[in-house]
């Protein structure tokens, strides 16, 4: 499905879209408080640790950035202003955004809170041409939201994702298929998701700075940088990449991470709180419709001591259950050596796709994994008010925006802590 071709014809139709929103809470808030528009607002924690959730783009244009401590951007604008985060306001503005692009698109899969990928080809008959029918999806959300959107689409996944980004804010950039690998040419290597800041340091060692320069290296080369990546993001920069939606579960991870305002040095705190992320972890996959054989757990000290210990399992599984008997056992060979706790994740890493038995198991599972969603997000929403936010990431470093999956389908449990997240 998700095969590499390579003609890169004007005719084939760009039609992947990535619609984020714009900021997405610190506009809802400019929204139901128009006073804030035009100034620097943040949403986001006001304890010692907390960080900038959403940033609007007036503070960005101060230097402020999502995931910074609060500290820093206090700084870099003394006349900020600083919002406490609504989940439920965001949960509820999300599920509205998520309608609309069902209204319009067939095929919508939500990859966070603010944001989800559009396969727009099987609607062209009713509404036009990909760029058309982001035009339609962003006007609609203004006119019945308010909000401000942007859209990147492409004939690829990743570089959907990559035009959006430069289409912010408030705008649409359209690649077509023969005008890719110029596109991407010169962004820096960290444009692609993929990059992480190790990488990114592998490659330029190498003297590689902008995408267009991988296509210098010898094949070897990056892979000696990238390992087993290299392939695929070398197809990426030559314009080649043709993943689409649905999601490609080789080398794939997803889990949470947070990091506390105090150190934790009760070790049935620090067991509970592993388990709650072993929990969270298990529903990302069932809803993912995942199951995993690696559980990884990291754990850091104050001091910046970090351990990551994994597991595998004889069966994979998306069960709650053992991910816990995992992370227990994990923790039960770090904890003397590592009393006080500063952060702690938890990864399912390798997932492969669920087969029958584990979607049952899903299914009988639902209705609790519902309430129990439910009471995370409240508890999430608690701590998250209250002081730090939880920096939520996938565990192999990108970056991402606070926030994670709403309802994906009917059937699927809304919202989820703001602090964990999904991969893309
Ligand atoms: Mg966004």
């Amino acid at each position: 499905m998700d095969e590499q071709v390579s003609d890169g014809s004007p005719q084939e139709i760009p039609g992947v879209l990535h619609l984020d929103m714009d900021a997405f809470f610190a506009s809802v808030e400019v929204r139901e408080n128009p006073r804030l528009a035009g100034l620097p607002v943040v949403v986001g924690g006001t304890g010692a640790r907390g960080v900038v959730a959403a940033a609007s783009y007036p503070a960005r244009t101060r230097g402020i950035r999502s995931a910074m401590p609060m500290a820093t951007a206090r700084r870099l604008a003394p006349d900020l202003i600083i919002v406490p985060p609504r989940g439920d306001l965001y949960r509820e503005v999300s599920a509205q955004v998520m309608t609309i692009l069902h209204d319009v698109v067939a095929d919508v899969e939500q990859i966070s809170v603010d944001e989800a990928f559009l396969d727009v080809r099987g609607a062209r008959r009713l509404f036009g041409e990909p760029e058309q029918i982001a035009a339609l999806l962003r006007r609609r959300i203004r006119e019945e939201l308010d909000l401000p959107s942007s859209v990147g689409g492409s004939v690829s996944r990743p570089v959907a994702k990559i035009a959006s980004a430069r289409a912010k804010p408030d705008g649409q950039l359209i690649i077509p298929a023969d005008r890719t690998a110029d596109f991407l040419a010169p962004l820096p290597v960290g444009a692609i998701s993929g990059i992480g800041p190790k990488a990114q340091t592998a490659l330029e060692r190498l003297g590689v700075h902008r995408i267009g320069q991988l296509r210098d290296i010898p094949p070897a080369t990056l892979a000696r940088a990238l390992g087993p990546r290299a392939p695929e993001i070398r197809a990426l920069a030559d314009g080649n990449d043709r993943t689409g939606l649905g999601r490609r579960t080789k080398d794939r991870s997803l889990g949470t991470e947070r990091t506390w305002d105090e150190d934790l040095t009760d070790p049935d705190e620090v067991r509970r709180r592993i388990t709650v992320m072993a929990d969270d972890v298990a529903r990302q996959l069932r809803r993912g419709g995942f199951v995993t054989r690696t559980v990884v757990l990291k754990l850091r000290a104050p001091d910046g001591t970090t351990r990551t210990r994994s597991s595998t399992l004889d069966q994979p599984t998306s069960s709650g259950e053992r991910l816990r008997e995992q992370v227990v056992a994990l923790w039960e060979r770090e904890h003397s050596s590592l009393p006080r706790i500063r952060l702690a994740g938890v990864r399912a890493a390798h997932l492969e796709t669920a087969d029958g038995r584990a979607q049952q198991s899903e299914l009988s599972e639902r209705p609790a994994g519902w309430q129990d969603l439910e009471s995370a997000m409240d508890r999430a929403i608690e701590r998250f008010g209250a002081g730090s936010l939880g920096r939520g990431s996938t565990l192999d470093g990108a970056p991402r925006t606070p926030g994670r999956a709403g309802p994906q389908s009917p059937e699927s449990a809304p919202g989820g802590d703001p602090s964990a997240l999904r991969f893309p």
